[in-house]
């Protein structure tokens, strides 16, 4: 088989052995991600016989280059639940396809290269990202072993984990089982999640940053429920008003942030009156709303915050409510290899590769690595009808072209 044969026989049994209609499931420690970790390392052992597998599962295969040092390739094996098949598993197959190509043609690479298969991505299983990103890293926290439960057993992770024929124990004590010293870098390639390579016809996204957030998930805005004929307006405590009026401004405040060419998104959502008070003929008493803001520098979080913090001041003035927003949560941004970035930006405009250097909205496990001081970098491949559904549609054709690309930097000394 050549290669684009080979990675479309290796997607087609991936989804064979995970099908669940509509689209796939591969389950955190359950059977559609234990059966694709089974297939892949099954396919792997024809190109090396160097491949580890960790106490919590995730697996390193490495083929040896000239020195020790490794460039890895990898992402998560899970999905979502009913999700489509590309999200994850096209950086585990690049890896594989990689190692095969320079197995076949017998050359050695100046880096060994590995492929890592990763456990627990997604957040629907566990209410929990990257467990297996940090498990491999040593960084995961034990005590949630016992008290992340499975969304639809109940289960603890420690109960999955061992169920799943890995070491929940060992686990515990923060036992890594990979050469981590001997990361040179982390590689994920990744579908893009998002409309732009599509609709721009661009065929690699070079990733800068992942982007961190902050997150009020219960806020709300109280105001008074009034006759809404009998009440003037400077009589009013309105909070319907109140909100629209703070995502109006947050949203004119956004579009100048773009114009400084800050990277930002900030999103309202679950706008919601009270069902039992509110009333066609009442202003509003209660809105429930919450606020998702992301952007992969921690400086520009805090200044949209403070900012916020700021306008609501004032709306609270002008329109006699109150707001409260309520418990915050916080990611953390993860800026990828500036080195990285300008090797395959160089590489691609020698090879007359059209690519958009952009951030990434959505989380991935690279945010884990080059945290922990791993130089990392994410490619993202062209993909049409979005993710986490089951219409995700990555065509053969695309995956080459960053195929191509990785490995052109590779076998090239790029890297
Ligand atoms: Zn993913």
């Amino acid at each position: 088989m050549n290669n684009h044969q080979y990675t479309k026989y290796l997607f087609d049994n991936v989804k064979k052995i995970s099908f669940a209609n509509p689209g796939v499931i591969r389950d955190t420690y359950g059977i559609g991600e234990n059966l694709t970790h089974k297939f892949l390392i099954k396919e792997l052992s024809n190109f090396t016989k160097d491949i580890i597998i960790d106490f919590g599962g995730n697996f390193l295969a490495t083929y040896e280059g000239k020195i020790k040092k490794k460039v890895v390739v990898g992402s998560h094996l899970d999905s979502q639940k009913h999700g489509g098949n590309f999200d994850g598993l096209a950086g585990v197959i690049m890896g594989i396809v990689i190692i095969k190509y320079f197995h076949e043609k017998k050359i050695k690479p100046k880096y060994s290269i590995a492929v890592m298969g990763i456990r627990g991505e997604e957040s629907c299983w566990f209410p929990y990202s990257y467990i297996g990103s940090k498990i491999a890293l040593g960084q995961f926290d034990k005590k949630l072993l016992h008290t992340l439960k499975r969304s639809d057993t109940k289960k603890s992770l420690y109960y999955h984990i061992n169920k799943a024929g890995f070491n929940s124990n060992k686990v515990s004590k923060n036992k890594v089982n990979f050469d981590i010293s001997n990361f040179k870098y982390f590689i994920e390639p990744h579908i893009e999640q998002g409309p732009v390579l599509e609709k721009k016809k661009i065929p690699l996204g070079i990733v800068t940053g992942i982007r961190g957030s902050f997150r009020y998930r219960d806020a709300i805005c109280k105001g008074e429920y009034l006759h809404s004929g009998a009440t003037p307006f400077d009589y009013r405590k309105d909070s319907v008003v109140a909100v629209s009026m703070l995502i109006n401004e947050m949203n004119i405040f956004w579009q100048n942030q773009l114009k400084k060419n800050k990277d930002l998104v900030i999103t309202f959502g679950q706008f919601f009156t009270d069902q039992k008070e509110h009333s066609f003929a009442k202003s509003s008493g209660l809105v429930n709303f919450c606020i998702d803001v992301r952007s992969n520098s921690n400086n520009t979080l805090k200044f949209v915050n403070r900012t916020l913090i700021k306008k609501i001041q004032s709306i609270e003035k002008k329109t006699n409510t109150k707001f409260f927003l309520g418990k915050e949560t916080n990611s953390q941004p993860a800026l990828m290899s500036k080195k990285l970035i300008s090797i395959f930006q160089k590489y691609s405009k020698e090879k007359s590769i059209k690519f958009e250097t952009m951030a990434s909205g959505a989380g991935h496990d690279a945010s884990v690595f080059a945290n922990y001081g791993i130089p990392s970098l994410m490619l993202f491949i062209r993909n049409k009808n979005g993710s986490h559904n089951p219409k995700e549609y990555m065509s053969i054709k695309q995956f080459m072209e960053v195929f191509k690309v990785l490995c052109g930097t590779i076998e090239n000394n790029y890297i």
